[in-house]
C-alpha cells in the first residue's frame, strides 16, 4: 500500500522531518509515501495553516532530496483547498508545478473553518444537514474545476461527530459523487477520522459504497501530521475497501493515475 497523504512542518501544525516520515513509511512496510502538505495561498486564505509562498521551493527541495530509487517510493504532492479565494491562484499555479498528485480538500464554508478545533463553537448553533449540504455543494464545484486528482477526507464535516441521518447524507453526497466520477477523480480512504471524535474512517462505508457504484477509484491516506501516524490503520482501510468491492487502488505519478491490486 501507499500512503498518499502526509504533512511536514512547513504547514506549521505538523512535526517531524520529511526523512522521518519516509523512515516511518519504510518501517510500516509501505510501497510508497506521498508528501502532500497544505498548499501556499498568496491570497491570504488561512495563512496560519500553510507554508508561505516563499517556502514552497524549500518544501519541494526537502521532498525531492529524499529520492533514492528504493522503497518506499517518494512522491511529491500537495493538498490544495477548494475555496472561492484560492481558485484563481490554483488555476494558474497548479499546472506550472511538477506534482505527482494534487489532493483537493474542502475545509472552509465561507469564513468558517468547520473542521478547525479553534472554530468548533460555531457547530453549537449550526444546522447539521445544512452544513453537509454546503460542504457537498463545494465538493461538486471542486470536481467541476478539473484541477484536482483526488478528493481527500470525503465526509469531513463528520469530524467532530456531526452527522445528518444516513438517508439525508446519501441525498447530499450523491450529486457530488456524480461530479467526481464525471471528472475522473479518485477519492481518498483517509484514516485520520479514527483519531478524531468521529471515530470513523473518512468516508463512511455507505458513502464509499456509493463511490464504488459509480466506478470512482480509491487511494489511501493517513493524513499524518507526525511520523508515527504514517500508514496508521491501513489494514482496516484496506479491509473496508475490499469489503466494499474494491480490488484495486489508485496511485499517481506526474498526475497520471495507475491502478494496482489491493
Ligand atoms: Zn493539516
Ligand atoms: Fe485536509
Ligand atoms: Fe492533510
Ligand atoms: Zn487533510
Amino acid at each position: 500500500m501507499r500512503d498518499l497523504h502526509v504533512h511536514t512542518p512547513f504547514c506549521r501544525h505538523a512535526t517531524g522531518s520529511p526523512a522521518e516520515y519516509a523512515a516511518a513509511a519504510r518501517r510500516a512496510g509501505l510501497a510508497g509515501i506521498c508528501f502532500s502538505d497544505h498548499a501556499p495561498s498568496p491570497d491570504g486564505y488561512d495563512p496560519a495553516n500553510r507554508m508561505a509562498m516563499a517556502e514552497f521551493p524549500r518544501y519541494k527541495a526537502a521532498v525531492m532530496g529524499l529520492e533514492h530509487g528504493l522503497e518506499p517510493e517518494v512522491l511529491f504532492g500537495i493538498e490544495a483547498d477548494y475555496h472561492e479565494t484560492c481558485v484563481g491562484f490554483l488555476e494558474q499555479w497548479l499546472p506550472e508545478q511538477d506534482f505527482d498528485v494534487v489532493l483537493g480538500s474542502v475545509h472552509y464554508i465561507g469564513e468558517w473553518g468547520f473542521d478547525d478545533p479553534a472554530q468548533i463553537s460555531k457547530w453549537a448553533d449550526a444546522d447539521v444537514a445544512g452544513v453537509w449540504r454546503e460542504y457537498f455543494k463545494r465538493v461538486a464545484a471542486l470536481a467541476r474545476t478539473r484541477m484536482f486528482d483526488v478528493l481527500t477526507h470525503p465526509d469531513l464535516p463528520k469530524k467532530f461527530g456531526h452527522r445528518p441521518p444516513e438517508k439525508v447524507a446519501r441525498e447530499l453526497a450523491a450529486p457530488a459523487l456524480d461530479a467526481l466520477a464525471a471528472a475522473g477523480m479518485a477519492i481518498e480512504i483517509n484514516t485520520s477520522g479514527l483519531r478524531k471524535p468521529a471515530r470513523e474512517i473518512y468516508p463512511s462505508a455507505f458513502i464509499l459504497a456509493m463511490a464504488e457504484e459509480r466506478g470512482i477509484p480509491v487511494c489511501f491516506g493517513s493524513d499524518a501530521h507526525e511520523p508515527g501516524q504514517v500508514g496508521a490503520d491501513f489494514e482496516r482501510a484496506g479491509r473496508l475497501a475490499r469489503d466494499t468491492g474494491y480490488k484495486e487502488t489508485a496511485c499517481f505519478r506526474k498526475r497520471k493515475m495507475t491502478m494496482t491490486s489491493i
